[in-house]
């Protein structure tokens, strides 16, 4: 399987593969073209066999798990990972190994990263910004209500389905946000202050970075950017929050923004309040599926 058309099949079953109990093996999948590459190896179009089932196969190299003694933290995320389920968060829906190599069976996000999808267009919408904001909301609640909180939400993480649907990815793989952290500067800008400093956190910090990335998708940049690492650091700890005069962003958005990126943790706003804030009532489509 190697062209484009394979992503336009009919109608994918609903339940692609079936027990979870099942041995998987690299015999039960034709591998398409590469999705994409990350920190430990690369992820392919993949079609498992029996039920034609579309999925997307991240392929990570056992010797890099190894090199940086991942192993056990691994296979801890990878549990919680298979057991989410929300609309909004990408299913993880098995994995297996050989002899050199770890397979993860993960839903196929046909839109790709939401990342490009900003970069093109520069910033998007009101309405594809509270669509976007209400979805990763919601997906939140659900994560916290099962105690994991994500703490490396950004733009890189997440995917759109065929439907332009938000798909949180790398879900509580605190792996890999452990080493981006480690080795990436750009990171710094999602971080909540508490974070930065190195202090105690807790699940106000998915909060602080919804503020931030709702100024992001309206304005197409991340609100504490600067030169260095050093200034981002300072510019968080300041809360030093300026809204530029373009593009024009309502005062609903800036308003929700602004109870979102407070530096005390406790005073930011709940994730239900985000979900009865004006800005998302009026705004965010409630299918979760905006294309503009
Ligand atoms: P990762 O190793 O998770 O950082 O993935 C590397 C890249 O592969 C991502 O940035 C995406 O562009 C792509 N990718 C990862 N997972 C998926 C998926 N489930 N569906 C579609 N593309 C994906």
């Amino acid at each position: 399987m190697t062209s484009q058309s394979q992503t336009h099949h009919k109608k994918p079953p609903k339940q692609p593969l079936k027990s979870p109990q099942k041995q998987w093996s690299i015999a039960d999948f034709e591998i398409g073209k590469p999705l994409g590459k990350g920190k430990f190896g690369r992820v392919y179009l993949a079609r498992e066999i029996k039920s034609k089932y579309i999925v997307a196969l991240k392929v990570i190299f056992k010797e890099q798990i190894e090199k940086y003694r991942l192993h056990h933290q691994l296979r801890r995320e990878m549990k919680i990972q298979t057991s989410l389920r929300h609309p909004n968060v990408l299913r993880l829906f098995g994995w297996f190994h050989d002899e050199e190599r770890i397979f993860f069976i993960l839903e196929y996000a046909h839109g790709g990263e939401l990342y490009k999808e900003l970069r093109k267009s520069g910033h998007l919408s009101e309405r594809q910004a509270a669509t976007y904001i209400a979805s990763l909301t919601q997906a939140l609640a659900y994560c916290h209500e099962k105690d994991v909180i994500h703490r490396d939400i950004k733009p890189e993480n997440l995917l759109l389905d065929h439907e332009g649907r938000l798909k949180i990815a790398d879900f509580g793989w605190s792996v890999q946000s452990k080493n981006k952290r480690h080795t990436m500067c750009g990171t710094l800008d999602y971080l909540a202050p508490e974070m930065v400093e190195n202090k105690a956190h807790d699940y106000g910090v998915d909060n602080w970075t919804l503020g931030v990335l709702c100024y992001e998708f309206l304005y197409g940049a991340p609100p504490f950017e600067a030169e260095s690492q050093k200034d981002t650091f300072r510019r968080i700890m300041k809360v030093d929050l300026n809204f530029p005069d373009s593009p024009l962003v309502s005062a609903d958005a800036k308003n929700l923004i602004s109870q979102l990126l407070v530096k005390d943790s406790t005073k930011r706003l709940s994730l239900q309040k985000i979900m009865e804030h004006p800005w998302i009532v009026k705004n965010a489509d409630p299918t979760g599926t905006c294309s503009n």
